[in-house]
C-alpha cells in the first residue's frame, strides 16, 4: 500500500468525505464542494473560490499539500473553509473601496486587505482546527506509519484509529 502523496482516486474519495464532515461541524452544512487537483507543483498548498453568491465552492488541492502531516492538512482544510464564511464580507469590502477610493487607490490597499484577512482566517483556523478530527488516511495506510517514522514521531496520531499497525 502506498500513502497518498498525491490525489489518487482513493485519496480523493478520503478527501471528499473528511470535507464533507468538517465542513458540518463548522457551519457549512448547506454547502456544496468541488474538489480539483492541481497537478504543477506551484506552490499552492490549497485554495478555495465561491460560485458567485451561491454555497457552492471549488476546493484546490496542490502538491505540497500531500507533504503535509495530519494536523496541517486538517489545518488547511479548515483555513479553507473559514473562507466560505469571510467571502462575502471581503468582497464587499473591495467593492466598496474601489467605488469609494477609485481603482488606483483600491489596488493599493487591496494588499493589506489581503493580508489582514488571511491573518484573521489563520487564527481562526488554527484554534478551530485543534477542536477536529485528523483526516484518518488508514485505508490507504500505511501513511501515518511512515511519517511518523520520518519525522521521529513528531506528527502523532490524535484519535486512536489513526494508528496503523503492521
Ligand atoms: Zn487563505
Amino acid at each position: 500500500m502506498t500513502s497518498p502523496t498525491e490525489m489518487t482516486d482513493d485519496a480523493y474519495r478520503v478527501l471528499v468525505n473528511y470535507i464533507r464532515d468538517i465542513a458540518d461541524k463548522v457551519g457549512l452544512k448547506d454547502w456544496q464542494f468541488f474538489l480539483e487537483r492541481v497537478e504543477a507543483d506551484q506552490g499552492v498548498i490549497a485554495s478555495v473560490e465561491v460560485w458567485g453568491d451561491s454555497t457552492t465552492c471549488t476546493l484546490w488541492f496542490g502538491p505540497p499539500f500531500w507533504k503535509y502531516g495530519p494536523r496541517m492538512q486538517r489545518e488547511t482544510v479548515v483555513h479553507e473553509l473559514v473562507h466560505c464564511h469571510t467571502h462575502k464580507l471581503v468582497r464587499l469590502v473591495k467593492t466598496t473601496m474601489t467605488n469609494e477610493l477609485g481603482n488606483q487607490a483600491a489596488h493599493a490597499m487591496n494588499f493589506s486587505l489581503e493580508q489582514m484577512h488571511e491573518m484573521a482566517v489563520d487564527g481562526i483556523a488554527a484554534s478551530w482546527a485543534r477542536m477536529l478530527p485528523c483526516i484518518d488516511w488508514s485505508d490507504l495506510s500505511p501513511l501515518y506509519t511512515e511519517y511518523e517514522a520520518q519525522t521521529g514521531g513528531q506528527e502523532t496520531p490524535l484519535r486512536r484509529d489513526n494508528v496503523v499497525i503492521d
